[in-house]
């Protein structure tokens, strides 16, 4: 049977970690905010939005929300940006994903300062993230790595195979594995025989956003695998893009769905907030 990667404890952990340093540099008079921005109301947006604003009140991190309406033009939000940009007592700036389609994501996300950019999505930190230098990373991919080495599963010399290749989850992946010395391949839509590429893995990463579309013949016996996949099935329940079922028997751990990368995504947002003042 393979071990259960529990990412709600692990998150719970981290968290724990986090509250202890927001209190050392509160007594130090060191205060942390993040200005969360959401332009219109999609329900998950609104999920989301709700849980990063309670991990703030948890770890003690004050949190400014932004609800603008949907109908808001690209002008008024970069605006918005630049004032909070400009202010010194905002260490973190998020915009909450997707935004409505009047609005340009790429040119919004460049308008964050990069040292306020805690999702790790501005060029700034991109280009850092692929030259080994400090900044921030990307929330998901940064809470799979510490699932990896909080679960001791080590990643020097191991064949990690990321299926996807999206800029906020596969190519980040990729490049942290990399950092970490595993050998590293990235598969996609376009890959010939992706059950032979998946097959090599010891360590398997899917973020394909492909209801349960892995199952056990993608798996090597033994591999570690990680599923970062979000899914409603018919039943309105969460599933991922693994066949947890199907998988499970054969490999060495595994995430759940929910419960595995999910929560680890908070936790490092909330981690880039304290890195925001460090
Ligand atoms: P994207 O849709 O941006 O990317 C999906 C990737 O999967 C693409 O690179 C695509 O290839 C590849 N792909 C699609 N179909 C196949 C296939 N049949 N075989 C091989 N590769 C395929 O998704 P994201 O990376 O944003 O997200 C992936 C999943 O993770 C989603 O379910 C999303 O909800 C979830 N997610 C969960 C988070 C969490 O906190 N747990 C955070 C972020 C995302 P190509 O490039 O060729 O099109």
């Amino acid at each position: 049977m393979a071990v259960l990667i529990d990412g709600k404890a692990i998150s719970a952990q981290i968290q724990e970690e986090l509250k202890e340093k927001v209190s050392v540099l509160r007594n130090k008079g060191v205060e942390i905010t993040l200005a969360v921005i959401q332009v219109g109301s999609d329900p998950a947006s609104c999920v989301y939005v709700r849980n990063k604003k309670r991990a703030c009140e948890n770890i003690g991190i004050r949190s400014l929300t932004y609800e603008l309406p949907v109908e808001t033009t690209e002008k008024q939000l970069l605006k918005l940006i630049e004032e909070l940009n400009g202010r010194t007592d905002v260490n973190g700036i998020l915009v909450q994903l997707p935004l409505p389609e009047q609005i340009d994501e790429a040119m919004v996300i460049q308008k964050i300062d990069p040292q306020k950019d805690v999702d790790g999505f501005h060029l700034r930190n991109v280009g850092a993230l692929c030259s080994g230098q400090n900044g921030f990373v990307p929330c998901t991919p940064a809470g799979i790595m510490q699932l990896l080495k909080r679960s001791g599963i080590e990643v020097a010399g191991k064949e990690c195979v990321v299926v996807g290749r999206s800029n906020i989850v596969g190519k980040p992946m990729a490049l942290l594995l990399l950092q970490e010395n595993g050998t590293v391949t990235v598969a996609h839509s376009k890959t010939e025989d992706l059950k032979a590429v998946t097959r090599r893995a010891d360590i398997l990463i899917v973020a394909v956003g492909k209801p349960k579309m892995i199952t056990r013949e993608y798996v090597k016996e033994g591999a570690a695998v990680i599923d970062v996949g979000i899914h409603r099935n018919e039943q309105n329940k969460l599933c991922g893009d693994v066949d947890f079922a199907d998988v499970e028997p054969v490999c060495k751990a595994i995430t759940p769905v929910p419960g595995g990368v999910g929560p680890m995504t908070i936790a490092m947002l909330m981690n880039n907030c304290v890195e925001s003042v460090l």
